[in-house]
């Protein structure tokens, strides 16, 4: 009857969204009056999740699970949930979790909501609050199907230190051929720097930079922060800087804890996609902009006077 909670994962590593799902876990288990069941397929040191929460970790080792699957991680979580009895699975809503999510709901006959922002608004009946609309909105659902999945968004709910047993246990879940009728057989990065989707801190550049010859500054800045690059839809429609860059509405969407926009006017379209940061700077020489209504921190100023010394400041840090 535990809570489960799958922690993701990458080379034999747990991702920070991982301790994440495990904190909140161990809210939704406090909450129900139960422990805390994680998941780890090929994962890391499970002693990292008895940190945050893990009462037990089921460790799922296998070579085939070594590259996501959507069908047999989906089928692995599943059966571990049928094995634990569970009542409520904690997924994450990254990319590889939205993508098995509803493989595991119809395996379990359970109810789904993702990008869940909080603890459960009350266990009985199930209510979860959600982000919608890109994340202008917020509404709360209740889950009416024995069990029930939770998709928690990304940087919402924290980090909680719990001190748990995070006790193993090897689980060898049953896979059949149909499990890997889709198969990944490489994965190709396409850079070493960090994606925007794991960045602690995103530095992100507009029209304002004027043309890609000038994206130095921006790039000696997130070097300086460990942050990975983005840029506004214009940016990569002009070819200035790849697609992959794109942050928004239609681009990718960003759930840092800082997000720096640096000649960006913050159109609807672009605040749609990067809302979910925890802390947003800009820096626009038109103290008008509308970024700046949507902005913590603010400079008004040109980016070609302020970036180079800012970056020096941060050198000095
Ligand atoms: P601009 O609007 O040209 O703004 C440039 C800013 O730089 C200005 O505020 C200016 O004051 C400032 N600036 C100029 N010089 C300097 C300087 N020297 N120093 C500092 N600041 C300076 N856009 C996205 O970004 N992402 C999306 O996903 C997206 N999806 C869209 C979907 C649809 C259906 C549509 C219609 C539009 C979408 N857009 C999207 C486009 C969006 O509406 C804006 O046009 C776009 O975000 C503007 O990009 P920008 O801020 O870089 O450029």
């Amino acid at each position: 009857m535990s809570v489960l909670v799958y922690t993701e994962s990458e080379e034999g590593s747990f991702k920070k969204i991982a301790f994440e799902a495990v904190s909140y876990a161990k809210g939704v288990a406090d909450m129900l009056g139960t422990s805390v069941t994680a998941v780890s397929i090929n994962g890391g040191d499970a002693s990292q999740l008895g940190t945050y929460g893990a009462d037990k970790v089921l460790e799922v080792s296998n070579d085939k699970l070594n590259k996501f699957n959507a069908e047999a991680y989906a089928d692995v979580i599943a059966q571990a949930a049928k094995a634990e009895e569970t009542k409520v699975v904690v997924l994450t809503s990254s990319a590889n979790s939205k993508f098995m999510a509803p493989l595991v709901a119809v395996n379990l006959e359970a109810g789904y909501v993702a990008n869940v922002t909080e603890l459960p608004v009350s266990a009985s009946p199930f209510k979860v609050t959600h982000s919608v609309f890109t994340n202008k909105a917020f509404a709360t659902t209740e889950i009416t199907t024995d069990v029930k999945i939770i998709g928690l968004a990304k940087n919402a709910y924290g980090l909680k230190e719990n001190s748990a047993a995070g006790a193993t246990e090897s689980f060898t879940p049953e896979l059949a051929a149909d499990d890997f009728s889709v198969e990944v057989v490489s994965v190709d990065k396409a850079t070493d720097k960090v994606t925007i989707a794991d960045a602690e801190i995103v530095v992100s550049g507009g029209r304002g930079l004027k043309g890609p010859e000038n994206w130095g500054m921006i790039e000696e800045m997130a070097d300086i922060l460990g942050a990975a690059t983005a840029c506004s839809k214009p940016v990569s429609d002009m070819g200035w800087r790849p697609h992959s860059e794109h942050v928004g509405q239609t681009g990718k969407p960003v759930a840092s804890n800082l997000y720096i926009a640096i000649g960006i006017s913050g159109a609807i379209q672009h605040l749609a996609g990067i809302n979910s940061s925890k802390v947003k700077v800009v820096i626009n020489n038109d103290a008008e902009a509308p970024f700046f209504k949507a902005a913590d921190y603010g400079i008004v100023g040109d980016a070609f006077e302020v970036v180079p010394q800012l970056n020096e400041k941060l050198k000095a840090f």
